[in-house]
């Protein structure tokens, strides 16, 4: 076994490699860029190297650096993590030359599953079923639209170098087809440096469903089951779980068998991934492998009682795999969800900032009385509370993953554990997955890749205006913070007398609620009210951000975090974010800057589809921007006319820059 490892990557997969490398006895060196030199993963391993700025470009993705370091450390094998440089032949190559181990599959076995196009080719000859479509090499934009007028549409235009569904364009008819291609083609360039696409049939009402197969340079090769990943958003997964709701033990070889076929095709050792796209029916068809661990290999580790990165460390070192297929057994259900710093009602669009305030669930209490049951719950994540999330890099704050003895007690547990889990700093889409967590279609397991967009109104509901509990937690915040220290008024009642029958009025706002709150100093406690509704309150026990009140007959627990001019209330399972309007500090304010489009977050303008004088209609794409390595399309918010653009393709725009002005009708 090897004694040192170098981690070529970054937040919570170079931190779960250390936490096995660890376990193992097995020392880490880390590798950072300048965003990351306060980084988890940083801190966890044992040594750390800068090797450059915080672009991947020239940080994660400099191979000659990561080796060079590698070298200088005495590290004997790199394990490369997801992303950046796992699927890289050419760097599996290089490691090798450096008489390094690469913790993964053979650079031939990365060559052939590389490319989609090619792997396609690939498996059509080993006759493992794939999705009707065009995957060749010609990619002449008439030639590609004749090929998608032959499949049919709905046609899904894919990046054959892509990833992480990135590059990926539904057509819904020819006359859609060039624009479509030329955003596709512009994506892939940028995000993948190729641009060669693939066109196939979109199914309707899919599943994505996976194998995880392992494989020794023995000739042994394995398939540890499968996991549906079918809910997504924007061919992102979101949620997956082990096995698949409704998979009966037939399929289940089935597809096992045809995972292992398409691994020793290509000469496969390590860990990887066959996936799959099932109709309702079960018929299944193989997409791509990803020639690497995948982000969601804990749910197939809880199920299967394995540690796959210490299978990883062990095959790459030359040992057999530690288990044979007939010692291989599911035990109960295991679902992961990612959670992101995104906004879901925005589309999903990132979220960047620093993570204020984070609260993770670890007592959570799944037995009335226990403790968190480590078997049955984990928590993967790259970052702690003070850290930021850059624009540079994925998005992700954490990995939940949570076990039970079947389907039913892993979903109650996950949502009692996202309850539990507190952010502020940036929008992140906790509430969004417990709601999906509990959705109708969700929990009933009626599963299939549009799930969100499919229930976009039990999913999206309108939301509920804070109750008297929650204003009544945030205003004793409020008033708390503002009582100088060493003044501690429920103590000595003596000020409050002075006050007594004082009246405040506080403002709190929402998205879409604004929030009159009276409060009247009483002694001891305060009388608040808020529209009909009002309570007496008195402060039952303060520590830190949470506090207790009885609030009438009801005793309220919560945490409250002020963050500026916002109270987030976390309580009863639900986070409320207030925007305490302080009438002096607004006072004289501007009025909203109308007829302003600003970009919603740092990034790079790609395309400018509009000119000063030009009329455009709601919903004209006027501007696309690139931002975390994805496009967005600023759209007219209405009717009118374009005023003024303010920037040109290629410029680097910062944050709420307004890109344009517009005129309304
Ligand atoms: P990536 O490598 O970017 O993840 P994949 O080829 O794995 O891309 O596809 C990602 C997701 O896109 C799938 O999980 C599925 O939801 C959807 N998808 C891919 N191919 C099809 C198809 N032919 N029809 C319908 N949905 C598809």
């Amino acid at each position: 076994m090897f004694t040192k490892i170098l981690i070529a990557n970054r937040g919570e997969i170079a931190c779960r490699v250390a936490a096995t490398a660890r376990r193992m006895g097995i020392k880490t060196v880390a590798v950072y860029s300048e965003a990351d030199a306060n980084a988890k993963h940083v801190a966890v391993c044992d040594e750390a190297i800068l090797i450059g700025p915080a672009p991947a470009k020239e940080s994660y993705l400099r191979a000659d650096k990561i080796i060079q370091v590698a070298l200088a450390t005495g590290a004997q094998a790199i394990h490369p993590g997801y992303g950046f440089l796992s699927e890289n032949a050419d760097f599996a190559d290089a490691c090798a030359k450096a008489g390094l181990v690469f913790i993964g599959p053979p650079a031939s076995a990365i060559r052939a599953m590389g490319s989609k196009s090619a792997a396609k080719s690939l498996m059509e000859k080993a006759n493992v079923p794939l999705v009707p479509g065009y995957h060749g090499e010609t990619q002449d934009a008439d030639l590609l639209q004749n090929e998608a007028d032959r499949i049919g549409y709905p046609v899904l235009l894919k990046a054959s170098a892509g990833g992480g569904g990135k590059g990926m364009r539904v057509i819904e008819n020819s006359l859609d087809f060039k624009a479509a291609l030329a955003s596709c083609k512009r994506e892939a360039i940028s995000s993948f440096g190729d641009d060669k696409v693939l066109a196939e049939k979109y199914l309707q009402r899919p599943r994505h469903i996976e194998i995880q197969v392992f494989a020794d340079t023995h000739g042994d090769c394995v398939y540890l089951f499968e996991r549906d990943c079918s809910v997504q958003r924007r061919h992102q997964k979101v949620l997956e779980e082990a096995p698949a709701p409704g998979m009966p033990p037939e399929r289940r070889a089935a597809m096992g068998e045809a995972a292992v076929a398409a691994a020793k095709a290509v000469g496969y050792v390590g860990a990887g991934t066959v996936e799959f796209i099932a109709n309702q029916d079960g018929s299944f068809y193989f997409m791509e492998m990803n020639t690497r661990l995948q982000v969601e290999h804990p749910v197939t580790e809880m199920i299967t009682g394995t540690d796959l990165v210490e299978w990883q460390l062990r095959v790459a070192a030359g040992e057999k795999l530690p288990l044979q297929q007939s010692e291989l057994k599911i035990h109960g259900h295991a679902i992961e969800a990612r959670v992101y710093a995104e906004n879901p009602e925005k589309g999903f669009l990132p979220s960047i900032g620093t993570l204020r305030h984070a609260r993770t669930p670890v007592a959570v209490n799944f037995e009335l009385g226990g403790s968190a049951d480590p078997a049955a719950f984990r928590i993967d994540s790259g970052v702690r509370e003070g850290d930021s999330i850059s624009p540079f890099y994925d998005p992700m704050i954490a990995k939940m993953i949570v076990w039970g003895k079947d389907r039913t007690e892993a979903l109650a547990r996950m949502a009692q554990a996202l309850s539990q889990y507190q952010i502020v700093g940036l929008s992140s889409n906790i509430a969004f997955l417990k709601r999906l967590i509990e959705s109708t279609a969700f929990s009933g397991a009626d599963l299939d890749t549009g799930l969100i967009e499919r229930n976009q109104a039990e999913l999206f509901p309108e939301q509920v205006p804070a109750s008297l509990a929650v204003l009544s937690l945030a205003s004793v915040a409020l008033l708390l913070s503002e009582k100088k220290s060493g003044d501690d008024p429920w103590q000595s009642s003596q000020g409050w007398r002075m006050n007594s029958n004082l009246q405040r009025a506080l403002q709190f706002d929402e998205e879409t609620q604004t929030h009159q709150v009276q409060v009247t100093y009483l002694e001891r406690s305060w009388q608040v009210q808020a529209g009909t509704a009002s309570a007496l309150v008195t402060l039952a026990k303060v520590d830190g951000s949470d506090i207790t009140l009885k609030i009438g007959e009801q005793t309220v627990q919560g945490t409250v975090v002020r963050d500026g001019e916002h109270f987030h209330v976390f309580s009863q399972g639900a986070h409320t974010n207030l925007h305490y309007k302080d009438a002096l500090a607004h006072a004289g304010e501007a009025e909203a800057e109308g007829g302003r489009l600003t970009a919603p977050m740092p990034g790079k303008i790609v395309a400018v589809m509009v000119q000063a004088g030009q009329e455009v209609k709601k919903g004209d794409a006027l501007v696309i921007m690139e931002a975390m390595k994805m496009e967005h399309t600023i759209a007219a918010p209405h009717d009118g006319v374009v005023d003024e653009v303010l920037y040109s393709v290629g410029d680097q725009v910062t944050e709420g820059a307004p890109l344009l002005s517009f005129k309304q009708d």
